[in-house]
């Protein structure tokens, strides 16, 4: 895929959209190596707003490069659709996040 920092970004207008009804902040989206290649994706979120949530998305889900099957999945499943819901999966994190904070705030006197 030529350009899938666009294509992700254009995948997250959708997801928000589509599931969230657009409420989802607007995220950072890198394709960055996970630690130790463990995960094939992060999301992370701060407390007080100063910068947006960042989702992280290891290129090999795309295809392996150095393994044929990283993280024993199959190498046919492996592209944009898992891309798609691993997207999805941590935007519900960061939902989550969201929801758990203004929950917070909700108690505060
Ligand atoms: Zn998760």
């Amino acid at each position: 895929m030529a350009h899938k920092g666009i294509w992700a970004y254009e995948t997250f207008a959708f997801i928000n959209r589509a599931y969230f009804s657009g409420r989802l902040p607007w995220p950072y989206i890198i394709w960055a190596l996970t630690p130790h290649g463990k995960c094939i994706a992060w999301a992370n979120t701060v407390r007080d707003k100063s910068r947006p949530p960042i989702i992280c998305l290891h290129p090999s889900l795309l295809g392996g490069t150095e393994k044929l099957e990283p993280w024993k999945i199959k190498s046919t499943w492996l592209g944009p659709a898992l891309v798609f819901d691993t997207l999805l999966h941590e935007c519900i994190h960061i939902h989550d996040w969201i929801q758990s904070r203004r929950q917070r705030w909700a108690d505060e006197p």
